[in-house]
């Protein structure tokens, strides 16, 4: 094999990987074993080995986390930042601002959210006189994503038709209304791509020839429209590899496609198949466990199930905690981690959760403790109601065909239009909203009318200046549209917060001016934002569903709330493809592990109404029986739960004294100096002075 110092701390398998252009490279591998670090290495190789200008290799990544990290790497590695390093959608976003004429769109056009959608959904409903109480616009929202990402969207809307009464209207409705809008909404993105692609063969050339190479990360979660679009961009080509576990296939219910993977071969001709089995995350034991529980998987997943391997020690055991409910589990989780934070960083321990309601105890605990956390997920920035009211204008501005921020903007604050006046500014909406308000002027009173007459005025301000100033056409909205006194009125709970957030994108804004990127950039960027974007580097605990914890790896885990009906969810029990993907959702959350996994459950928790009621264990601990050491830290287990007491062995009057020797689970033994209350000062033998909870404490 080739001596080159990108290839060094690659073992040979990755080596091969990375050097192998003869025909398209599958990458099969499970977690852990070096798929993302083989895309990046191979991006290093092509640009310093092979002399391929950086700007000629495109490389996917699922999250804009991922990629920035990815850019990161490069960048260290050769000095010059990648263009072309991104997600599915900011690929296609990208695309479009050069091709979208092609399809009838401007070049200015806006990306609508899932929440901007919704809005034109209500809209569309309403034109249509359909009860939204009848119709959910979230279902139509469902099946409007579905349509689009059909091969065939008339066919299925031929036969959805026949369950959905007035689907096919409201599509088109929709479709109408986008396009008058001149937006895009996220399945357009790469739905439109893929049809320009394949209908212009001269601009699918110039694309062909524009990358050399192409790789993809987390091949196991794309849909069928983006391994379209890959297809066109090969062609005919060998210049393609990608990486996937299709144990960690965790989006079917967004779309993802796991034959993409699983048949990759027959759509890229030629493929060369390379597995990684050798983990080099975790430690021994995680490992089993993880393997213990993917083994276990059904289906067309388990022909290309891999048995993952290290050589790394056996390391410490996996905990399962059974806690009385759930404000224990989560204060024990923070006990925890303060405990063992002496010996390491904050930002080593991750605690991951299968549903978001439960970061709220989390939090909580973290907050009790003095815990520095951060959720991540959640509401993102620009998804916030007080950034999105402000950007409605300056998007509006760019775009004065875009409803949804035209009625934003127009109602926020309310101008004394009301639900009747804004049907009758909707009826006059064609394509343009100054054309709409002319028109709708006439059935307004003198009030409503001079109001209005401020709106203009304000967005004749906004359209000069929004290009050159976007921060001061910001801070002059605030003022203009008292938007402070509205916050205090609308949220009186949390107005600070939300003023601070406009600060925030008044910063934000500041600094796109510096670097001289444009507004239109800063706004695509905006709404291309995700869950894991807001994780910071800093020395914090991370809070987040196992979902956005996809690709990361932390020295400590913590996964809680292991219960049937939460891990896995309740929606699973009737349906074994979804309880399928409940499984590899656990062995992702495992897998994200590397020193340390602790899995927690209540034995009650509250639930609807408030009412604590029992739970049952989780199904998935069955698999993993052998593998973890179980503890109970409530006198009382119920027979249910086979948990073994946590700490049982306390000395026998109860009593840490000082002088005393005792052990503790991480630090070993040590001698306890004093005892305040519950807690002691031990000096261990070889991790020197701590302070610790009595209750972690053996007598030894
Ligand atoms: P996931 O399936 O979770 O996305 P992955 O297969 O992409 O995992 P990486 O994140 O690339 O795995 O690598 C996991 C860890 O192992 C990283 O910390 C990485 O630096 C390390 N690693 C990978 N390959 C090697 C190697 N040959 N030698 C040493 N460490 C390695
Ligand atoms: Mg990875």
């Amino acid at each position: 094999m080739l001596r080159d110092p990108i290839l060094d701390g690659l073992n040979d398998r990755q080596k091969e990987a990375v050097l192998h252009f003869e025909s398209p490279l599958l990458v099969l591998a499970g977690a852990g074993s070096g798929k993302t670090k083989v895309i990046t290495h191979k991006i290093m190789y092509l640009v310093k080995s092979l002399g391929i200008p950086i700007h000629r290799i495109l490389a996917i990544t699922f999250t804009n986390k991922a990629a920035e990290e990815m850019k990161e790497r490069v960048e260290k590695a050769l000095g010059e930042r990648p263009q072309w390093v991104m997600t599915f959608h900011s690929f296609a976003a990208k695309f479009l601002r050069f091709e979208a004429e092609k399809v009838g769109y401007d070049r200015n056009f806006v990306i609508y959210d899932e929440d901007d959608s919704k809005k034109l959904i209500k809209k569309v409903l309403k034109d249509l006189n359909l009860n939204e109480e009848l119709i959910k616009p979230d279902k139509v929202k469902d099946y409007i994503s579905k349509i689009k990402q059909e091969d065939n969207p008339e066919e299925y809307l031929d036969l959805l038709s026949f369950s959905v009464p007035h689907i096919r209207n409201i599509y088109e409705k929709y479709e109408e209304d986008l396009k008058n809008s001149n937006a895009f909404d996220f399945d357009d993105l790469l739905v439109k791509s893929v049809k320009i692609l394949k209908n212009n063969p001269e601009i699918l050339q110039r694309w062909q020839n524009k990358f050399d190479y192409i790789l993809v990360d987390e091949y196991q979660d794309t849909n069928k429209v983006q391994h379209q679009l890959l297809k066109l961009l090969v062609g005919s080509r060998n210049t393609i590899t990608v990486v996937g576990d299709p144990a960690q296939c965790i989006y079917t219910w967004r779309g993802a496609h796991p034959e993409n993977i699983l048949d990759f071969e027959k759509d890229f001709p030629g493929t060369k198949i390379i597995k990684l089995e050798r983990n080099y995350r975790s430690t021994k034991k995680i490992l089993d466990a993880a393997n213990a529980v993917i083994s276990k998987s059904k289906g067309k997943w388990k022909s290309k199930l891999l048995t993952l391997w290290t050589e790394k020690e056996e390391g410490e055991e996996i905990r399962l905690v059974a806690l009385s409910n759930e404000k224990e589990e989560a204060s024990f989780i923070a006990r925890k981690i303060k405990e063992l934070s002496s010996a390491t960083d904050y930002k080593d321990f991750a605690i991951l959760v299968r549903m978001s309601f439960l970061t709220r105890n989390l939090e909580e605990a973290m907050m009790l403790n003095s815990i520095p956390y951060q959720i991540v997920g959640g509401l993102k920035f620009y998804e916030r109601a007080e950034v999105k009211d402000i950007l409605s204008y300056l998007r509006l501005a760019l775009n004065p065909k875009d409803y949804a921020s035209f009625e934003r903007s127009l109602t926020t604050p309310p101008r004394g239009i009301g639900e009747k006046g804004l049907e009758v500014i909707k009826s006059n909406f064609v394509d343009n909203w100054i054309e709409a308000l002319k028109k709708s002027l006439p059935h307004f009173n003198q009030k409503v009318k001079s109001s209005i007459k401020e709106y203009l005025d304000l967005m004749d301000y906004v359209i000069e200046n929004a290009n050159l100033n976007p921060s001061k056409v910001v801070k002059h909205i605030f003022e203009k549209i008292k938007y402070e006194e509205y916050l205090q009125k609308e949220y009186s709970k949390d107005w600070e917060d939300r003023v601070a957030n406009i600060n925030e994108l008044i910063v934000a804004l500041e600094e796109i001016e510096k670097s001289g990127k444009t507004l239109t950039e800063f706004l695509e960027e905006s709404s291309l934002s995700q869950a894991q974007d807001n994780l910071e580097d800093t020395n914090k605990v991370k809070i987040m569903t196992v979902h956005a914890a996809k690709g990361l790896e932390f020295n400590t885990v913590f996964v809680a709330g292991l219960e049937d009906g939460i891990f896995p969810s309740g929606r699973s029990f009737d349906d074994p493809t979804q309880l399928e993907e409940e499984r590899r959702l656990f062995y992702v959350a495992i897998t994200r592990a590397k020193e340390r996994l602790f899995l927690t459950y209540a034995k009650e928790r509250k639930s609807f109404g408030n009412k604590s009621v029992p739970t049952k264990l989780s199904q998935f601990l069955k698999d993993i029986k052998e593998h973890v050491k179980s503890q109970s830290t409530s006198k009382s287990a119920s027979p249910q739960h086979t948990a073994v007491k946590y700490k049982t062995n306390k000395p026998s009057d109860g009593e840490i004294e000082a002088g005393m020797l005792v052990k503790h689970q991480v630090f070993g033994k040590g001698v306890v100096k004093s005892v305040i209350g519950k807690n002691a000062k031990v000096l261990f033998e070889k991790h020197g002075e701590k302070t610790i909870h009595i209750d972690f404490l053996e007598k030894v």
